[in-house]
C-alpha cells in the first residue's frame, strides 16, 4: 500500500515541488500550511494532493494536524518533510525578541512538534523517513539572519540525535541544507544583493525547488534504509562543507 506522507509548509515554493514530486512517485500526499488559504487551494486544485491547515510551531495543533492526515488520507504518516520555515531578517543590534522567537518557533519548534507527533507510530511500525530541511545558512552563518541561522544550524544537530534514536527502530532522519533557491523567500532579498549571491555560486544561478525534491525523493526511498544523519548540501557548488 502506499506510504503516507506529510510535507509541512508543502504548498508553495520548495515544500509544494517536495509534494508534486512524492505523489508522482506513488506517496499519498498531504501538504500543511499555515495562512495563504488562496495559494493553498490553488495548488490543492491544480495537484489534487489535500491540503491541512495547522501551525507547526503550536505543539496541540500539530498533533491534530497529523491525527487529521492519518484520517483523511487513511493510514499513518510514514514519511515527514519538516519544510516549513520562514525569515524575520534584521541584524541582531535591531532585531526583535518577537523576531527571533518567531523564527526559532516555526523553522525549529516545529521539528520537534512534528516529529514528536508521529514518532510513536513509527517506532511501532518499525519503519519511519524523516527529512528536515535546513539550510546553507545554517551550515555557514549569514549577516542579518541570528535567528535563521541558529534554528536551521539547530535542525542539524537535531537530525544528528534522533537519527541514532531511531536507527535500531527502522526510522532514518536527514536533513538537507539548501543553497539559495529561486522561492518566494528568496524573491524577498534586494535585487542587488541577490546578483552578488548569484555570483558566488559555482552553478552559476538560483537553485530550482525540484533540485531539492530530488534529494528529498532519494532520502525517502525505502531502500535509502541506510543513510541516517546525514546532511546532503545541495546548492550548486555555493558552500562545501
Ligand atoms: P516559501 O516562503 O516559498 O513557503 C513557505 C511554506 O511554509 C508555505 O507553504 C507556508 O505556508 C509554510 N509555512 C510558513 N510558516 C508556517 C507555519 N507556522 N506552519 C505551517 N506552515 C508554514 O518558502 P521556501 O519554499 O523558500 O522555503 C521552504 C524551506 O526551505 C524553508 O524551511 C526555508 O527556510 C528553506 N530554505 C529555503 C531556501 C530558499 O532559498 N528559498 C534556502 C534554504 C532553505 P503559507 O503559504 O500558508 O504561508
Amino acid at each position: 500500500m502506499a506510504r503516507v506522507a506529510l510535507v509541512t509548509g508543502g504548498t508553495r515554493g520548495i515544500g509544494a515541488a517536495i509534494s508534486i514530486s512524492l505523489k508522482g512517485a506513488g506517496y499519498k500526499v498531504a501538504a500543511n500550511y499555515a495562512a495563504s488559504d488562496e495559494a493553498a487551494k490553488k495548488f490543492s486544485d491544480s495537484t489534487g494532493i489535500p491540503v491541512f491547515k495547522f501551525d507547526v510551531g503550536d505543539f496541540a495543533a500539530c498533533q491534530a494536524g497529523v491525527a487529521a492526515v492519518a484520517q483523511a488520507l487513511g493510514g499513518p504518516v510514514e514519511v515527514l518533510v519538516n519544510n516549513a520555515g520562514i525569515t524575520r531578517d534584521g541584524v541582531m543590534h535591531k532585531m526583535s525578541a518577537d523576531n527571533w522567537d518567531a523564527v526559532i518557533r516555526t523553522n525549529l519548534s516545529s521539528c520537534f512538534n512534528t516529529s514528536r507527533a508521529v514518532i510513536d507510530g513509527m517506532r511501532e511500525r518499525k519503519f519511519g523517513r524523516i527529512v528536515n530541511i535546513g539550510s546553507v545558512n545554517g551550515q555557514a552563518g549569514q549577516y542579518g539572519q541570528v535567528n535563521y541561522a541558529a534554528a536551521k544550524s539547530g535542525i542539524h544537530g537535531f537530525t544528528k540525535a534522533l537519527a541514532q534514536e531511531g536507527a535500531r527502530a527502522g526510522i532514518t532522519v536527514n536533513a538537507i541544507a539548501p543553497g539559495y533557491v529561486d522561492t518566494e523567500m528568496v524573491r524577498a532579498v534586494p535585487a542587488d544583493v541577490l546578483e552578488k549571491i548569484i555570483a558566488r555560486i559555482p552553478r552559476g544561478r538560483l537553485g530550482r525547488a525540484e533540485d531539492i525534491a530530488r534529494g528529498v525523493l532519494f532520502l525517502v526511498a525505502d531502500d535509502a534504509d541506510f543513510i541516517t544523519g546525514s546532511t546532503m548540501s545541495i546548492n550548486g557548488g555555493q558552500h562545501m562543507y
